[in-house]
């Protein structure tokens, strides 16, 4: 049986993360998929995923975010791929709502340049906004987009250069440890490793031997309409920040038109629950389109409804959407990388970076002990 320093199972947006910074550091990985590099099947595609520092969700990210910024331009640079967009970020919502109120919180504990704006000061900057007066807006400069398949690629591509093996077409059925390593377990036969490191986005559930964990897997659309050729340029990047409402029918957020489908919209709350992640319903649903047509009517009214394109994509999440990262709490040779509740890839640069940390020395120095895995377990 081959054996290796480091076993990656799942190489999407995290595992392809953490095979680069183990292989640059010199561990022979092998880094394991099902599906081929950049796939369409898990969390890590359609186009674009949004990068922001002023966290509403936890001052405690915003170190991370700090440093997965300098790792993704670090990622270009080895690269000489773009991958990270500063468009900026305009949020909008009521000013006691819990987007407004902990972007702003993150950015006074972390000394973050935002600029708060009022609903009209927001509206008379960018006109293709329509935004009701009652609300506030925080625009973030910094702010912007990753080309998501693109970001895969790119890791993955300098995991190789960096000398890691990476397999694709392989599933995994299982793993276990066995004396001062670890088993793999898949259809093409067994590899041993010293550690492993675990990243298998919504198939997480089946193979982190870790039910207290209480992961569920949601259904979320991503819609694409392009703009008619008067409101072109006001909704094309560079013009256009990308936006995220806390609207009273849930969280949409979008971006820019970067390519001929248009400006990409979704909703961040609801979804349906997934029992099998290979087994997706992938059309368009009618009250999912309806719903993301009404906030365009309201919020967005230049932009129109010509849809020109629709995926599907997976969250998977956490009982609290917080990440679930650390050691395995039963198997200190089992690094962990799950939950990432619909926010996770903007991290995947510093997460392949502490996944690395955790496979080879057991710890990290990232503060990301609030997203152990031990206060599910
Ligand atoms: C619609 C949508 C919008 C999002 N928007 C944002 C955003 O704007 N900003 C942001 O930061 N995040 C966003 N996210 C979340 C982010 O994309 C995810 O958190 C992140 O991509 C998760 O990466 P992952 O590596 O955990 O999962 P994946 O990329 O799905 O990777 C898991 C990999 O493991 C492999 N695998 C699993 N089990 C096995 C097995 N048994 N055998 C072999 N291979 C296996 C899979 O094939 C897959 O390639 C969004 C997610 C979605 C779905």
């Amino acid at each position: 049986m081959q054996r290796f320093d480091v076993i990656v199972v799942g190489l999407g947006g995290i595992g392809s993360a953490a095979a680069f910074h183990l292989a640059s550091r010199g561990a022979r990985v092998l880094g394991l998929d099902r599906f081929p590099i950049a796939h369409d099947r898990g969390s890590s595609h359609g186009q674009t995923r949004l990068i922001r520092l002023a966290y509403f969700e936890h001052p405690d990210y915003v170190p991370l975010l700090r440093r997965a910024y300098a790792l993704w331009h670090d990622l270009e640079a080895r690269t000489g791929e773009p991958l990270l967009v500063e468009s900026g970020l305009l949020m909008a919502g009521p000013g006691d709502g819990p987007v407004i109120t902990g972007a702003l919180a993150s950015a006074a504990a972390h000394g973050l340049d935002v600029e708060r704006l009022t609903a009209r000061e927001a509206c008379n900057r960018w006109p293709v906004f329509a935004l009701p007066g009652s609300w506030e807006a925080v625009h973030e400069r910094q702010a912007g987009y990753l080309f998501v398949e693109r970001c895969v690629a790119a890791h993955a591509a300098a995991a190789e250069r960096a000398g890691a093996t990476l397999e694709t077409a392989v599933q995994v059925h299982g793993w276990r440890t066995d004396g001062d390593g670890v088993i793999v377990t898949t259809d093409r036969g067994e590899w041993a490793a010293d550690r492993l490191v675990l990243a298998p986005g919504p198939w997480a559930a089946g193979l982190l031997q870790l039910p207290a964990l209480g992961l569920s897997v949601l259904r979320k659309s991503l819609f694409w309409y392009r703009p008619a050729a008067a409101a072109s340029p006001s909704l094309a990047a560079g013009a256009c920040p990308c936006f995220a409402f806390d609207a009273p029918a849930g969280f949409f957020y979008g971006f820019p038109s970067i390519d001929a489908r248009g400006v990409k919209i979704a909703e961040h709350s609801g979804g349906r629950p997934v029992a099998d992640p290979l087994n997706v319903d992938r059309t368009v649903d009618a009250a999912e389109e309806h719903a993301i047509e009404s906030v365009i009517a309201s919020h967005l009214p230049t932009l129109g409804s010509s849809r020109a394109d629709h995926a599907v994509c997976l969250y998977t999440m956490s009982p609290d959407h917080h990440f679930v990262v650390g050691l395995h709490p039963d198997h200190d040779r089992v690094a962990i990388a799950a939950g990432f509740s619909g926010h996770g890839f903007k991290f995947a640069s510093v997460m392949g970076e502490a996944l690395a940390d955790l496979a080879l020395t057991a710890s990290t120095p990232l503060p990301l002990g609030f997203l152990s895995p031990r206060r599910f377990c």
